[in-house]
Order: C-alpha cells, then structure tokens, then sequence
C-alpha cells in the first residue's frame, strides 16, 4: 500500500506524516490491518528496537477531586466506587514504588487527585521522592498532581523528579465539553511549565470519548508541536458512576489503528498503551507492544489490569524484552533535545518557545484514571462507528495495593 510505505519511510527517517495521511491511517479496514501495524513496527523497532519501558502508578490520593473531568472516576459527584482516601505518607508509597521495580518498572509515576497542588503538597511529593530514591536512585520519577503553579515545577525538579505528567487528552475544539473548571490552554500552560523546568515532559489522550477521526489527529500533532517525551494513549473506561458510562466506541481494531497513527506521528518518542489496555485491546495485546514501546505494568490508579506477571510473560512470549534501569529509553538525539530544552529553559521544542502545546496532567486527565468522560463533542466526522458490545463486565474497580491493606499488583 503505497500509504504505509511513504509513512514507513518517513518514520525510518524520523520524519512526520502530513495530517492527511494520518487520518487515512484511521481510515484503513480491518483487512489491512496487520500491515498498518507491521508497517508502525518497522518505525518503532527502529527507534526503540525490541525494548518495553515499564511504567508503575503510585496513586497516592485517590477520589474527591473537585474538578469535573468527565471521563475520571474520581471527578466531582462520581458514583463510582473506588477507594477513596487523602495523601499517603512517604514510606506507604514508597512500599508500593518498591514493588513496582521489583516486578521490573523503570520509572514510578507518583499521582495525586485534584486541581493542582498546593505548596504543602510539593512538600509532602518531595518527602515521597527522598523516600523512594534513598532507597533506589536509578528509579525514575514522573509527578502527576494537575496544573501547576510558578516556581512549583523548578521545586519538584530540584527535589529530584524527572518527568511531569500532564495530559492534554482532547483536541482543543472538543476539550470544552468534558472538562469545565480548567481550559485546554490551561493544560498546555503547565506541561510548558514543566518542560521549561526542565522536566521531561510527559502527555499524552484518551480515545474512545466520542470524539471524531480528527480530534484525535489534532491532539497526536499537538502533543508532537509540545515536544512531549513520552504519549500516553489511554482507551476510556467507562466506568459506572460517571458521564461516559456508556461510551463503548473502541474495538481492539479501532485501538490498533489509533496507537499505529500515534506512532507514525511520534516516530521517535516513547509511546505507551495507558489506561484501557486491557480492557479495549485485550487478547490483541501483545500487537500493541509491536507499536508502542512503554506500558504500565499492574494496576491502574482506580482500576485493576492484568497480574504484573501476566504482562512480563506478555512481553516475553511475543518476543520484546523489559527495558533495564541502565538503557536509554529515547533516541540520542531526542535525549539531546531534552537536554538542551532543559538547559535554555525553553518551554517547548519546536516552534520555539513561544508555541503552545497543551498538556496533561491531573488538573483533569491524570494518565489511566481509568475513568469516562461525558459524551464529548458532536464529532466534526463521525468517528469509526464500532460500537463495541457493552463490556462492563471488564472494569474491575482497584481493591489492591495503594491506600489499601492489601499487596500491590507488581
Ligand atoms: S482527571 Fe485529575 S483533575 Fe480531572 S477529575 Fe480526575 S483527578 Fe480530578
């Protein structure tokens, strides 16, 4: 198909598609599947080789947030029933953070529900950190705790935090109609805020909300514009008790298709299947992994995922290894953009630093919360109508590991 030789091409070379040819990537039939992922899995072993970042959830306060992101379950009059409870100490997170590297996760992503931390949170995340590496300094750290304010980014990076989560979820058409208490701009101004620090810059959607062919094209080339290091894709799960209860609109077709264009776009930067994985890919899981090259091993922040052992053996058993504390996860050359953004303090890698780029974070859309979102937009193309069967049945609310008696799943 002359479509996934030119985008084959161009992601050997680092190079991006044009809008187009990313929306005909979702546009490909169920026939052509297996060579739009083959083609995505030239482009990605070529970047990441066969390597699989593991990625573990810290959720260290969880529910009562005050803010009304549609698709969280622990929004603002959420009836789901998760756990619920305030910040954990340093040493209980720190007790999850270590089994997580202990099943193998290279970096520990540290979340806290709400808008955005106060100064006494910083405090308490920091206190967290000094836990968790006093005990292991290789560990990296990614903070996720919403928008943030000035000089709150520069403190987290002097506390020893290497990344910042922010997602920006949507495209900025649509993000008005699942989130009202904070703006599209107002998630692009913290993951700025953030890579400015000199964080890696972390962000990353939600697909399967409602939204059209081309929102999702708008957010994969926004997140790119931002100079996100790593892009999480989250798949929605709707779980009871919130707005998008309802939204079953992925397949593991559908699923595929999305993670191929989102690495077409992003040939050199560490894509990770988030929140949702199991639950929308599921037995087609392993051909995932041969387009991205980063998942969260475990659990989810309210949901559970498959045993930590059934995703080593995943890996495993479809060829791909576990990336090693030692190995660089991005390319040379990407390492040397973040270094240099790092260094001049800028706020975004390409376009310079005036160019706005959206992020994500918490102050609505902490990585996999697992949650739904109220029926997004009226699409401006109606979305791949799947129509995926109501599978409920699949949501297993977290019961395990943080904030509860029981051992993490690692
Ligand atoms: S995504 Fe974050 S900010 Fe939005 S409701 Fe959920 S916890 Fe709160």
């Amino acid at each position: 198909m002359d479509l996934l030789d030119t985008l084959t091409a161009k992601g050997l070379r680092g190079d991006v598609p044009t809008r187009e040819e990313a929306l005909a990537v979702l546009a490909t039939t169920d026939d052509e599947l297996l060579d739009v992922v083959a083609a995505a899995g030239k482009v990605r072993r070529r970047w990441f080789g066969r390597r699989v970042k593991l990625n573990y959830l810290v959720n260290l306060k969880s529910g009562l947030c005050p803010e009304d992101c549609s698709y969280c379950s622990q929004r603002l009059g959420s009836k789901a029933e998760i756990l619920k409870y305030t910040w954990l100490k340093p040493e209980q997170a720190a007790d999850a953070a270590r089994a997580g590297v202990a099943g193998g996760a290279k970096r520990v992503c540290l979340v806290a529900s709400g808008r955005g931390p106060t100064d006494r949170d910083i405090d308490r995340v920091t206190d967290t950190m000094a836990a968790i590496k006093d005990a292991d300094p290789a560990v990296e750290i990614c903070v996720c705790l919403g928008l943030l304010s000035d000089n709150q980014a520069e403190r987290l990076k002097a506390a020893g935090a290497d990344a910042y989560n922010h997602n920006l979820n949507t495209s900025e058409n649509t993000y008005g109609q699942i989130t009202k208490t904070h703006t599209y701009a107002d998630r692009v101004d913290t993951v700025q805020k953030a890579h400015g620090a000199g964080l890696s810059a972390c962000s990353g959607l939600i697909a399967g909300m409602g939204e059209s062919d081309e929102d999702l094209v708008d957010v994969v080339f926004a997140l790119r514009e931002l100079g996100s290091d790593s892009v999480p894709v989250n798949f929605l799960i709707p779980f009871e008790g919130t707005p998008l209860a309802k939204e079953w609109n992925l397949t593991p077709q559908r699923c595929l298709r999305i993670l191929a264009m989102v690495r077409f776009v992003n040939p050199d930067t560490e894509v990770r299947i988030a929140g949702g994985r199991e639950v929308h890919l599921r037995s087609m899981q392993p051909l995932g992994l041969h387009i991205a090259n980063s998942i969260f091993l475990g659990d989810y922040l309210t949901s559970e995922g498959q045993a930590g052992q059934t995703d080593l053996d995943m890996i495993k058993d479809a060829g791909f290894e576990v990336e090693g504390a030692g190995e660089a996860t991005l390319p040379r050359h990407r390492a040397d953009v973040a270094e240099a953004v790092a260094a001049s303090g800028c706020g975004t890698t390409a376009g310079g630093c005036g160019t706005a780029a959206p992020s994500c974070g918490s102050g609505g859309g902490c990585g996999p919360c697992g949650g739904h979102a109220e029926h997004a937009a009226a699409p401006a193309t109606p979305a791949e109508a799947t129509n995926d069967e109501l599978r409920d049945d699949l949501v297993k609310v977290r019961r395990r590991g943080a904030g509860t008696e029981l051992a993490p799943n690692a």
